[in-house]
This record gives C-alpha cells, sequence and structure tokens, in this order.
C-alpha cells in the first residue's frame, strides 16, 4: 500500500502551515491540534468547514501506519506492531515502572545496520529510515491504548542520531505547546556513539536527556561488542559527551547491557569507571534479555548471574557511581530491551 498523497502527521506547525497554504497558519494550527489529539479523520475536525474538510481529504492524508498486531504482558508492558505504508514493520512498546508511570519507548529506523552482537534488531540490519510522521505515529498508537504517557525513550528499534533530520521533525511535533506540548525533560535519546550526531544535538538541539549505550569501557571489547566503536572511538566520544554537557547542562546516562561472562568483569568496571570520571552521569544496568540463538566470537550469550550483577553494582558504587539496575519489563512478549523484532527478526537499542 503506497502513499500517493503527502501525510500531515508529524509535520512540525510551521511545515504543516506551509504545505495548506494558501490556507491561513489559524487553519494549520486547527488541523495540527486535530492531529495530536487523534482524531481518525478530517471529517471529525469539526472547526472546519465541510467543503473545507472534504477538500482536505482529497489532497492529504492524515496518517500513514496502522496498528498490526498488539500484545500485552501481565507486567503492564504492551507491545505494538505497526505497520508502515510500504509493508515494513516496526515495534513501539509502552511501559509501566513500579510506580504507575508510564513510557513510551518508540523506533526511529526499521532494523538498524550497526549490528551489535547483543541485539536482536541488529541482526536484521537497515531497512529504512523511519520519516517524522511514522516516528510521531508511534506515540499516537501507545496513546490509544494508554492516555497517560508520561515520558519518551527513543530506544527502540534504530540509531535515533543516524536518522537525526526525522527525529527532530518529530520532536518538534510532539513538543509543541499548540499541540501535544510533551516536555523536553521527558523524552530521553539513547544513542550507541555517534559523535557526528551528538556534537551536532549538542550544537543545534532540541535539549533532550541523553543515554549512551556504553556497555563497556574496554575499546577493544566494545569494538567487538560494538562494531560502531571502530568509527567512533571511546576517547573521542568521551569529548564530545563532555561538551554536550557542558552546552546542555544535563546530566548523561550510561547503560551497560550486562552480558554473562563477557563484560561483568573486574576490568568492565573499573574501565566503565574510567570513562565516567570527568562527567556527570547516572549508570544504568541492564542484565541481558535472552534471545535465542545469539552468539558472540562463537559462544552462546547467557543472562549475567546474579553474583556477576551484584558484583558489578558494588565495585561501580564504592567509586562513588550512582547505579540503577533496569527492571525487566515485558520479557514474556518479547517486549524487553534487545528482544524487539519479528519471529527471527529485529529487536531494539537498549531500551528499558
Ligand atoms: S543496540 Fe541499538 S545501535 Fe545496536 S544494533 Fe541494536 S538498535 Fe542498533
Amino acid at each position: 500500500m503506497y502513499h500517493l498523497k503527502p501525510v500531515l502527521s508529524g509535520l512540525p506547525l510551521d511545515a504543516l502551515a506551509e504545505i495548506l497554504k494558501p490556507l491561513p497558519k489559524f487553519r494549520a494550527e486547527q488541523v495540527f491540534q486535530w492531529i495530536a489529539r487523534g482524531v481518525s479523520s478530517f471529517q471529525a475536525m469539526t472547526n472546519l468547514a465541510l467543503p473545507l474538510r472534504e477538500d482536505l481529504e482529497r489532497r492529504f492524508s492524515l496518517y500513514s501506519s496502522v496498528i498490526a498486531g498488539r500484545v500485552a504482558d501481565p507486567d503492564g508492558t504492551v507491545k505494538l506492531y505497526i505497520r508502515l505504508h510500504d509493508g515494513e514493520r516496526i515495534e513501539a512498546v509502552l511501559l509501566s515502572d513500579g510506580e504507575g508511570r508510564k513510557t513510551a519507548c518508540l523506533s526511529t529506523q526499521a532494523g538498524c545496520p550497526l549490528a551489535c552482537v547483543f541485539c536482536k534488531t541488529g541482526t536484521r540490519g537497515l531497512t529504512r529510515n523511519l520519516d517524522s510522521g511514522e516516528i510521531f505515529e508511534q506515540f499516537l498508537h501507545l496513546r490509544s491504548v494508554e492516555p497517560e504517557i508520561a515520558n519518551i525513550v527513543f530506544m527502540g528499534m534504530g540509531e535515533p542520531l543516524l536518522n537525526l533530520p526525522e527525529l527532530r521533525k518529530a520532536l518538534e511535533a510532539l513538543t509543541d505547546g499548540r499541540g501535544l506540548g510533551l516536555s523536553k525533560r521527558r523524552i530521553t535519546l539513547s544513542t550507541s556513539g555517534i559523535i557526528a550526531g551528538i556534537r551536532n544535538l549538542a550544537a543545534a538541539g532540541p535539549a533532550v536527556g541523553l543515554a549512551l549505550s556504553l556497555t563497556t569501557g574496554d575499546s577493544n571489547l566494545r569494538s567487538r561488542l560494538m562494531p560502531v566503536t571502530l568509527s567512533n572511538p571511546l576517547p573521542y566520544l568521551k569529548d564530545v559527551l563532555y561538551d554536550y554537557q557542558q552546552q546542555q547542562g544535563r546530566r548523561i546516562t550510561l547503560e551497560a547491557v550486562l552480558l554473562g561472562g563477557i563484560n561483568t568483569r573486574q576490568e568492565d568496571s573499573d574501565a566503565l569507571a574510567a570513562f565516567a570520571s570527568g562527567l556527570e552521569v547516572m549508570v544504568n544496568l541492564i542484565p541481558w534479555n535472552p534471545v535465542e540463538g545469539m552468539t558472540f566470537e562463537g559462544q552462546a550469550l547467557r543472562e549475567p548471574s546474579g553474583r556477576e550483577i551484584t558484583g558489578y553494582i558494588q565495585r561501580l558504587e564504592q567509586r562513588g557511581l550512582k547505579v540503577t539496575r533496569r527492571l525487566r519489563k515485558g520479557l514474556g512478549i518479547a517486549g524487553a530491551c534487545g528482544q524487539l523484532g519479528p519471529p527471527g527478526g529485529f529487536k531494539a537499542h537498549e531500551g528499558p
């Protein structure tokens, strides 16, 4: 199913006003507000005259994606399968923490080119970048399941900083006070460490929270686990994070997926602590969520043992670092971090 008509969702208000010209700006604002409410058709835009609604319907599409399936875990996690206009499928996940706070975990690419060894999405390769409407609509789809979503994390499928122009547009549409008005402080972008992207974000915003999937501070091991390290070396990455922090004044989250027997050693926690020194960070540890058939250098990946996890946490805390351990959510529906993707298909970033 290909779209022949331009799609209006996910456009920043200025771009929407431009595409709707010669309609006056206040009309664009009305359409923008209706889209933020998630109306199902132009016909529902009751403050527009009927002939105008019909004209818009002839010339434009409101949305470009549909919910193709939904699975729910008893722990409150809900995963949506979303079908895009060209038949591609992506996933978006709704997470609830112990205090009932709801977070939308969104994707930015169909697949991912970066091939981190612990990630199911990475096994699939990149199909294409999502456009701003496809990113924005994931939020609307999740909100149709749960009206009170407080936070957004870009930790779903794909590397957000490899799709920054479209992500920026989607963020502008999501945070505009004339529409959804979501707070930038409640939005976090998780990256595998794309130096040029972080630099770009520091210079031109938006000032959202930044999380780095560090995994280990040992450059050699990290290059083997996350090949993106080869073109984005850790010392340069640290410099650029430092600049980002100076610019944005926000604490950075360092995430580490713990892989049993691989990056839970003393030298890994030491290297992580060394990487963190001089930065203001919170460390978020993510015990690896099992995905069958995934290997590293011929060895099957396994979950870390309780002892490996507590030892790692203790060593970091002894060095004065603030550490949280991510609760496991959505395991039963393959909606946890590292598990996104169709059977035999893709994953997500180091999502919650
Ligand atoms: S962890 Fe993130 S960057 Fe790495 S392959 Fe998965 S989606 Fe891509």
